[in-house]
Parts: C-alpha cells; sequence; structure tokens
C-alpha cells in the first residue's frame, strides 16, 4: 500500500486528491485541514436564519481551462450548478462605472456555494479529511530504519502534538507564505528544503479585505459585478450575489464587496465596523444610491496572503518533488484564479501518481 499524507484542502488539493484515488488505487490519502471547511480562499458561508448562501472569497469559476470545465460539468455532477450569466462592467479611480469587458463565458459557482467542488471532489474518493487539524511539524525520516536509499518517509505532527504518517509522498497546498513557514521548521535534513523554503517566500501577495453587505430591498443593475480596471480606487471589486440563483431571497440584494490590495494593506486590522462602514459608502457612490450606505446585515473577512502575484521559482520545486514533497496551488502556476488552482491540482496528482 502506498501512503500519501496532504496538507491543506484547498480546491489544488481536492483535484489532486480525485486523480490519485483513480489512479493510484491502492493508495490511503489522508488531508489535514486546519479550518473548520473545505476549498480554501473558494470560501461559501451560509446565513440559514436569512436564507443567505454567499461565496466571500472567490466569487466564480472561469471556463478557462479544459480540463477543468470537463471536470465540473461531466466528471463531477453539474446538478446545482449556476452561471451568473449578467456581465461585468468596469470603473477607474473616478468611479464611473462602464460597461466594460465581458471576456468570461461562464461566471459559475453552486446553489450551495463554490465550496461545493471541493466537497464533490473529496466526497468522490475513499480520502479520509481531517478537518480542525493544523499542521505544525514536516518531518522527513528514515522509513523502516534500515538506512537504504530511498526509505525515507514523511510524517507531520499537528497544533496538539498528534503525530501523523508516515507517508510514502507528502503534498502541500498552503499559500507560499504558509508553506515558506511550514519549511522553515522542518525537520528535513536536506539543501532542498532551504531552497524551497525561500523560493516560495519570494512569491509575492496582495491582500484583500471584503465586506459584505444585505439590503431587504432588491437591486436593479444591468451587470453581476464591477471591476477597477487601474487598480487605483479604494474597491477593487464589486458582485450581487443575487444573480446567483439560490443564494439571496427574491426582493433582497447581497452585495460582495473586495477593497482593493492599497486599501486592504493600509486597513487590514482597523477596526472591522469602520472597514464595513466605509466599504459600505464605496458602494453606494459605485452602484449608486445613498441607501446602500446603510445595509441591515454585514458580514467581513480579512484575507492576508489573498492572491500570489507572481509563481514561484521552477527549479525548487521540482527538486523538492524528487523527493517526494510536492506544492500544489494556485502560486504555483502564478495566477491567483480558482481553475488554475485546480488546474495545478490535476496536473500535480499526474505527476505522483507517475512517481509511484
Ligand atoms: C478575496 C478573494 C477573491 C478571489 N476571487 C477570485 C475569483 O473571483 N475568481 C477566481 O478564479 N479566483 C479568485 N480568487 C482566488 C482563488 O480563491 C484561489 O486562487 C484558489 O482558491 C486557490 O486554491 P488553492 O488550492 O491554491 O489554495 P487555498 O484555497 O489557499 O487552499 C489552501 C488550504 O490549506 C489550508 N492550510 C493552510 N495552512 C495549513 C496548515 N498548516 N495545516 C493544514 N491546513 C493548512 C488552508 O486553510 C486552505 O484550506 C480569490 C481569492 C480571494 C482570497
Amino acid at each position: 500500500m502506498t501512503t500519501i499524507g496532504i496538507v491543506g484542502a484547498g480546491a489544488a488539493a481536492a483535484a489532486a486528491t480525485y486523480v490519485l484515488d483513480t489512479a493510484v488505487p491502492d493508495a490511503e490519502i489522508t488531508v489535514f485541514e486546519k479550518s473548520g471547511g473545505l476549498c480554501g480562499r473558494a470560501a461559501t458561508r451560509r446565513n440559514d436564519d436569512r436564507n443567505l448562501v454567499y461565496d466571500y472569497g472567490a466569487n466564480y469559476l472561469k471556463s478557462d481551462d479544459e480540463r477543468v470545465v470537463e471536470l465540473v460539468t461531466e466528471t463531477l455532477s453539474d446538478e446545482g450548478m449556476v452561471d451568473a450569466t449578467e456581465p461585468i462592467h468596469t470603473f477607474e479611480a473616478d468611479g464611473e462605472v462602464e460597461p466594460g469587458r465581458d471576456a468570461d463565458e461562464h461566471k459559475w459557482s453552486y446553489r450551495m456555494g463554490l465550496t461545493q467542488i471541493a466537497k464533490r471532489l473529496f466526497g468522490g474518493t475513499d480520502a479520509t479529511v481531517h478537518r480542525r487539524t493544523r499542521v505544525e511539524t514536516i518531518r522527513r525520516e528514515q522509513g523502516n530504519g534500515d538506512g537504504t536509499d530511498g526509505d525515507e518517509k514523511w510524517s507531520l505532527v499537528d497544533a496538539d502534538g498528534t503525530e501523523w504518517g508516515p507517508f510514502d509522498v507528502l503534498l502541500c497546498n498552503p499559500p507560499a507564505p504558509q508553506t515558506a513557514e511550514l519549511l522553515a521548521d522542518a525537520e528535513w535534513e536536506s539543501p532542498v528544503r532551504e531552497a524551497l523554503r525561500a523560493a516560495a517566500a519570494d512569491v509575492p501577495y496582495r491582500s484583500v479585505w471584503t465586506a459584505v453587505l444585505h439590503y431587504e430591498f432588491s437591486l436593479d443593475r444591468p451587470y453581476y459585478g464591477l471591476v477597477n480596471t487601474d487598480k487605483a480606487h479604494a474597491v477593487g471589486w464589486i458582485s450581487r450575489e443575487e444573480c446567483k440563483a439560490g443564494h439571496v431571497p427574491d426582493g433582497e440584494s447581497l452585495l460582495v464587496v473586495q477593497a482593493g490590495g492599497e486599501w486592504s494593506t493600509a486597513h487590514y486590522d482597523d477596526d472591522p465596523r469602520e472597514n464595513v462602514a466605509a466599504l459600505a459608502d464605496h458602494a453606494a457612490d459605485l452602484v449608486g444610491g445613498d441607501r446602500l450606505a446603510d445595509p441591515d446585515w454585514t458580514d467581513h473577512q480579512g484575507w492576508r496572503y489573498a492572491i500570489p502575484e507572481d509563481g514561484v521559482k521552477r527549479g525548487p520545486v521540482d527538486s523538492a518533488a524528487d523527493e517526494g514533497f510536492y506544492v500544489l496551488g494556485d502560486w504555483v502556476v502564478g495566477e491567483g484564479r480558482l481553475h488554475a488552482a485546480l488546474a495545478n491540482g490535476l496536473d500535480t496528482g499526474e505527476r505522483v501518481a507517475h512517481r509511484l
């Protein structure tokens, strides 16, 4: 039997698990996720009292990668998939909204939200997923103690001190800065460890601060989302969750307001109530209508490592893979997008299967 350990249960990890479960039938796959949910930054919350479902990290999946399209529309059930068909309009620093690009053929989510992607992928496998299990230490050690080449195994220690393993290969899905922290503390006697740590630590990230604003009235607008094209406005993105079927009751509205990188960094640790109020004012200006400055219910989230702005150097990634340590996720391909994370997960799964 082959044992595979996976740190993190983001979209990339879910896709890799799905591939490995089929391609390596004797594999025992164990996934460790620090949070209570699956799908990482493609995150969905529900408010059952208000009948709301909202994607407050990634807003939608676009159809940019053929294998990912096939995965979500053919391999997995497309039941409950929703497509926000309204276009995306644009604005610049002056806040003037203009009909803009609508390059995305599909803007997919699910009635139950984007987390369905990871739930369906993991659900289609025999993998064991341990939620609320934060990995703190990665170890590489002799497997059976005979010291022969190639019998090294991986093991993990979580935040409660529980040791997991041994694993023949290890996949690591956290964003680059968190992967770099894990590598800094890893008990792995190899120059590859430090090379990969340094490469991961070098990947630049943009922070995003998100406000979610609910209104008891409907909004009649010709667009699903507004995107800031010159990156000079406090707001980077606003979208209307009511354009996704099943997310917002009829006659109500829910705006997801993503602040731009500069604003998010400057206000990251400010009082969330002040941030939400400031972003609601901006939403009122951009979408139009004073009453939007006064939502009747709100939610918020800070994403320190929201979007990688470049990719990791390839050399250390490949050297680590030669030792049985695979990093995967959007930062590995240098595109902070859900379809890119899923595609990299599929690739990584195939690469690991080929090695095994
Ligand atoms: C605000 C925001 C808006 C976005 N908008 C879009 C969009 O509209 N369209 C789009 O395509 N993409 C968007 N993205 C990007 C998209 O969400 C990501 O590219 C994609 O979800 C990345 O998936 P991943 O598998 O690479 O990593 P992640 O989703 O980050 O998964 C990594 C997982 O590892 C877990 N983890 C971390 N450390 C540990 C540890 N020590 N132990 C155990 N588990 C750990 C994390 O909890 C997480 O679940 C957005 C992202 C954000 C934050």
